[in-house]
């Protein structure tokens, strides 16, 4: 079996990894300590200089660390590695993994677009962006989501991603952030309309925060959908 290394076992590597430990090696590194975490996913816990020579790489930690980090240990990257990042957002950490990776690593760019709320009762049938950056590895891991993990693959480039997930993520967690914080409710009077409200807010407002800044903040086109949802919320409140 090919080695696989998880590289940030917080919210979204500890769910990941279990979907992989039938088909890899899979160990992890975290920066706080999660071994017994890791044990308890049948993951073997690394170092990082250990977990960066395995053949796969996936990033699992916040975007705003991924500079430092990729500039801090891209010598000890494998330079034979396949390199897959995980991010909510694709043109910056494919800029940064295309400026500090070794030229020889091959790099995946990827948005599950599930987590474990979403994915609790299992990720088949759920969509997955895949971006191929610099790889002729494309097919077999569309072919490994397609077939082993049952996901629907969409191929993206890391432009048309971002505009799309201005609005399909970058809004609706505007959204869930504002609903969270006025603490709307469940009411037995409730309608379809309101249960899907209330959706938003359940599926999302308990996100870290950390992801909700790296969804609005590091998608460049994030911040024209806001202001022109702002504008039109203005200009109902003025008709009324
Ligand atoms: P999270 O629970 O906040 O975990 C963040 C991870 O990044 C942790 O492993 C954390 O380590 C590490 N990290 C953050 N800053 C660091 C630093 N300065 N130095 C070292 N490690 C640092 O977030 P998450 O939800 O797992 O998200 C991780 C990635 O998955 C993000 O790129 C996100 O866009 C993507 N993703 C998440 C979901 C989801 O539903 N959660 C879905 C799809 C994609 P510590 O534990 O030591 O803090």
């Amino acid at each position: 079996m090919k080695s696989l290394s998880i590289i940030g076992f917080g919210t979204f590597g500890q769910f990941l990894a279990p979907h992989l430990t039938s088909h890899f090696d899979v160990y992890a590194w975290n920066r706080t300590n999660y071994e017994a975490k890791a044990k308890e996913l049948c993951v073997s816990w690394n170092t990082l200089e250990s977990a960066l020579e395995k053949d796969i790489i996936i990033l699992c930690t916040n975007i705003s660390f991924f500079e430092a980090f990729l500039k801090e240990n891209s010598r000890l990257i494998n330079p034979h590695a396949l390199v897959i990042d995980v991010a909510s957002v694709k043109i910056k950490p494919v800029e940064l993994m295309k400026k500090y990776l070794p030229s020889t690593c091959e790099i995946v760019g990827t948005h599950p677009l599930f987590g474990p709320q979403s994915g609790k009762n299992g990720i088949e049938g759920l969509n997955f962006v895949v971006c191929p950056v610099r790889t002729s590895k494309s097919d077999s891991i569309v072919t490994f989501a397609k077939e082993a993990l049952k996901l629907n693959v969409i191929l993206r480039t890391p432009e048309e991603h971002d505009k799309e997930m201005a609005y399909v993520q970058g809004l609706t967690h505007f959204i869930a952030r504002a609903l969270t914080a006025m603490d709307v409710k469940e009411f037995v009077m409730k309608t379809r309309a309101y249960e899907r409200l209330l959706d938003i807010k359940n599926f999302l407002g308990g996100d870290s925060w950390d992801l909700f800044i790296s969804i609005e903040n590091d998608n460049p086109f994030a911040k024209e959908v806001r202001e022109m949802f702002k504008m039109e919320l203005g200009k109902l409140e003025e008709k009324l």
